[in-house]
C-alpha cells in the first residue's frame, strides 16, 4: 500500500515540481551524487578506485521536445567529460528512453531512438558503453525494440530486464546471445498482477530462473541487486557455468549497501555502481523510498522542519 502510494507520487508532476524546487535534502544526497556534472564526475572518480560506474543523468517522462533535446545534450557533455578526464574505461552511462521523448504523442519512439543513437555515437567516440534502463511495463516492447535497433550499429548497448514481469524469462532467452549485455533487476515500478508477480518471494524466484538463463548463455549478465541471497546465487551460478570474474558484473545503486560493494570488489569481483545526478531527482528518489519504507519517516521529518 505504502509502496504503491510512493510510486504514484513519483509520477506526479505537481509534487515533483514543488519538491525539486526546494533545497537538496541530506537524505536525497545519500542516493543522488549531486545536481551538476562536476559532482557526478567527482563521485565517479572516487568510486572507480575499486569499482566501475554507470552514470544516469536524471530525467524521465519528458513531455516536450526541447527537454528531450536538452537531455541528449547533457549526455553528450557528460561523455565528453568522461573521455577528457580519462574515466571512460571504467565509467559508462545509463539512459531512460522516456527522458528522450519516448512518450511524446507524435513520433515519440522515433525521437527517442534518434536521441539514443546520438548518445551511443558520443559514447563510441570516447570508448565506453550505454545501457538502456527499463521503465514501466507499458514501455517494455518499445524499449526492447529500440535496444535491438541500436544494437545493429552499437552491439555493446545494454538492455535491462525486470524479474517482476512474467514475460522476463522469455526475454532473457531472447537476449542471452553472444556479446549481449543484460542487466537483470527486480523492477522498481508498481505493476498490475496481470503482467507481474506481486509477492517478493515470486519476484525472487523469477530472478533466480532468469539468472540461470543469462549465466548459461553467451552474453554478459549484469546482476543488479542488493539482495545478499541473490548475490550469493549469482556467484554460485557463475562458478557452475565457468564464468571468470570478468564474465559477469554485480551492480548496485549509489548509496545502497556501500560496504557490501567495497567488500565484493576487494574479493576481486567486478562491481559497478549506478550513479545518478541532476536536478530532476524526485522520481528516482521516490522509487528508492518505496524500496525501503524505513527511509520515509526520516525524509518526511526533514521536509517538515525545512
Ligand atoms: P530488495 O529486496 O528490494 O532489497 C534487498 C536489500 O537491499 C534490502 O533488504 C536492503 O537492505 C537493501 N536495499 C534495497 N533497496 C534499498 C534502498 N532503496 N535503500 C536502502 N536499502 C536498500 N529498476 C527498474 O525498474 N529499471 C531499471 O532500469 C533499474 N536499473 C537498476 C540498476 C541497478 C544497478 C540497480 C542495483 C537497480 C536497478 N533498478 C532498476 C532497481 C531494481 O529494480 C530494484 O528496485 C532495486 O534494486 C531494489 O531491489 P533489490 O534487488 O536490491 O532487492
Amino acid at each position: 500500500m505504502l509502496r504503491s502510494t510512493l510510486l504514484a507520487a513519483a509520477r506526479s508532476g505537481a509534487v515533483r515540481a514543488a519538491v525539486e524546487a526546494g533545497p537538496f535534502d541530506p537524505l536525497v544526497d545519500r542516493f543522488v551524487a549531486g545536481t551538476t556534472v562536476d559532482a557526478a564526475i567527482a563521485a565517479a572518480r572516487t568510486i572507480t578506485a575499486d569499482r566501475y560506474v554507470t552514470i544516469d543523468h536524471l530525467g524521465e517522462d519528458t513531455t516536450d521536445r526541447a527537454r528531450a533535446d536538452a537531455n541528449v545534450a547533457a549526455y553528450r557533455m557528460l561523455l565528453q567529460r568522461l573521455g577528457a578526464e580519462g574515466l571512460a574505461d571504467r565509467v559508462e552511462v545509463s539512459v531512460k528512453l522516456s527522458a528522450f521523448g519516448q512518450r511524446l504523442p507524435r513520433d515519440g519512439e522515433k525521437i527517442a531512438l534518434d536521441s539514443a543513437r546520438h548518445v551511443c555515437e558520443a559514447a563510441a567516440a570516447v570508448g565506453t558503453t550505454v545501457t538502456v534502463d527499463m521503465e514501466d511495463h507499458t514501455t517494455t516492447d518499445a524499449t526492447l525494440t529500440t535496444v535491438g535497433d541500436l544494437r545493429l550499429d552499437f552491439p555493446w548497448v545494454g538492455a535491462v530486464l525486470q524479474s517482476q514481469l512474467r514475460r522476463t524469462e522469455a526475454d532473457c532467452r531472447d537476449l542471452a546471445g553472444a556479446g549481449s549485455r543484460v542487466r537483470l533487476c527486480k523492477g522498481a515500478y508498481d505493476e498490475p498482477e496481470s503482467v507481474a508477480y506481486r509477492s517478493a518471494a515470486d519476484v525472487d524466484l523469477s530472478y533466480v530462473r532468469c539468472l540461470k538463463i543469462l549465466m548459461a548463455g553467451e552474453g554478459l549478465p549484469m546482476v543488479a541487486t542488493h539482495d545478499p541471497r541473490l548475490v550469493a546465487i549469482a556467484r554460485h551460478l557463475a562458478q557452475r557455468y565457468e564464468r571468470s570474474v570478468d564474465d559477469y558484473e554485480l551492480q548496485m545503486l549509489y548509496g545502497v549497501r556501500p560496504r557490501a560493494q567495497t567488500d565484493l570488489a576487494a574479493r576481486g569481483l567486478r562491481v559497478r555502481v549506478y550513479l545518478p545526478y541532476g536536478t530532476e531527482w524526485f522520481g528516482y528518489f521516490m522509487r528508492r523510498l518505496a524500496e525501503r519504507p524505513a527511509n520515509v519517516a526520516f525524509f518526511a521529518r526533514s521536509m517538515l522542519t525545512r
